[in-house]
């Protein structure tokens, strides 16, 4: 099944045209025509190698929505036709007790990446700025086609990594709910917060931002390079939720924290961050991680977004834009994410 795709071919050039094959479509798999995939800050970290491990050559994306073109003899779930989401992974042992409870992002023996990863008989995988993709029915979201698909297709990533902690932690009304960082997972967040109930307030470096942020549903915009407001910040919230890409100081936002509160970490810097012992035991706070989140809650998001009219600020851009893009959003240019329209790989 040849496929055209954007590739890093090494961590140090920039993406370029590049042709693989995919798999043919197995009894239990979907073949999706790809319409949209969203363009991740991991998959920054990833082509750049800042994690370590990459497979090369490399096709990111994992914010994908497509139209199914063909189904396996055993697909149930699924017709040709329907539109239909992939997120971070393709597969999972399925067997372990993580997997069992539908939280297959935490898989024992590991979840099977949509790219820069192996599939369990050890070829690579390839993500979604290609044409097309070929997935196990099982690892495949439903899509409502009343949201438009441009505006969907960051909901598989950026959506679930902010919608799955700030339900885990039970965030509503009568929270105060700060989140770190206006880009892609940022604007996600501010929004599922402000329809979970919550007071949201959006801590940002760029004070260009503080609009946006107000029209993205946060009530309050906090400056974090000015020291009087986020000194006037200093244990104002029940939860932070941290989405920064970069290195920087969590002792900082920990002050912010009221006492019993929780910093939820999703951004990955590519360096590990301290953490002073008395910024938490001083006020009982804590921190937590937070990793996507499963097929079941994923597709429980993907249903509440459809409800209550939630999707994602988008600036579409062509196939051949994306080296660009990545440059805008290592400078924090985005409003709010890039979604690449795969037509322009055609
Ligand atoms: P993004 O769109 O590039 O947004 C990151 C934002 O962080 C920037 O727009 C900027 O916001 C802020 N920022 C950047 N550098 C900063 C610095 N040095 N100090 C303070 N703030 C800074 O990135 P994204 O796609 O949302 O991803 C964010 C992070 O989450 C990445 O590390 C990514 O790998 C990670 N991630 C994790 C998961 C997970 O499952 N945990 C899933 C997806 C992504 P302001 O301009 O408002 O300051
Ligand atoms: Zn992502």
């Amino acid at each position: 099944m040849n496929t055209k795709a954007y590739a890093a071919h090494s961590p140090s050039i920039p993406l370029a045209p590049f042709s693989f094959d995919r798999r043919e479509v197995g009894a239990h798999d979907v073949q999706i025509e790809i319409l949209y995939c969203g363009v991740c800050h991991s998959d920054i970290h990833q082509v750049r190698n800042e994690w370590g491990s990459g497979i090369f050559p490399m096709v990111p994306g994992h914010e994908i929505v497509g139209r199914i073109t063909k189904v396996g003899e055993h697909v149930t779930k699924f017709k040709a036709g329907d539109i239909a989401g992939i997120g971070c992974f393709v597969d999972s042992c399925g067997v372990c007790p993580n997997c069992q409870e539908g939280i297959e992002q935490y898989c024992d023996v590991g979840m099977v990446g949509t790219y820069n990863s192996k599939e369990k008989d050890g070829s690579p995988t390839y993500g979604g700025y290609s044409t097309q993709i070929i997935v196990n029915e099982k690892y495949t979201l439903k899509v409502s086609d009343k949201l438009p698909l441009q505006n969907v297709a960051p909901l598989l990533c950026a959506g679930i990594t902010t919608y799955s902690p700030l339900r885990y932690v039970g965030v509503g009304k009568g929270h105060k709910v700060a989140v770190v960082g206006l880009g892609g997972l940022g604007h996600m967040a501010v929004k599922f917060a402000a329809s979970f109930g919550a007071e949201v307030t959006m801590l940002s470096t760029s004070p260009s931002k503080e609009a946006d942020a107000k029209k993205l549903g946060a009530h309050n915009f906090v400056l974090t390079t000015d020291a009087e407001q986020m000194k006037n910040a200093t244990k104002s919230f029940d939860f932070i939720l941290n989405t920064i890409s970069a290195q920087h100081d969590y002792a900082t936002y920990l002050n912010l924290l009221k006492t019993n509160g929780t910093m939820i970490v999703v951004g990955v810097p590519p360096s590990p961050s301290e953490v002073p012992a008395m910024k938490l035991i001083g006020q009982r706070r804590s921190i937590i991680g937070s990793l996507i989140g499963g097929i079941k809650e994923t597709q429980e998001m993907l249903d509440y977004c459809a409800e209550h009219n939630i999707t994602s600020d988008v600036e579409v851009i062509n196939a051949d834009y994306i080296n660009t893009a990545y440059e805008r959003m290592l400078k924090g240019d985005v409003h709010y994410r890039f979604v690449i329209d795969t037509a322009s790989l055609k």
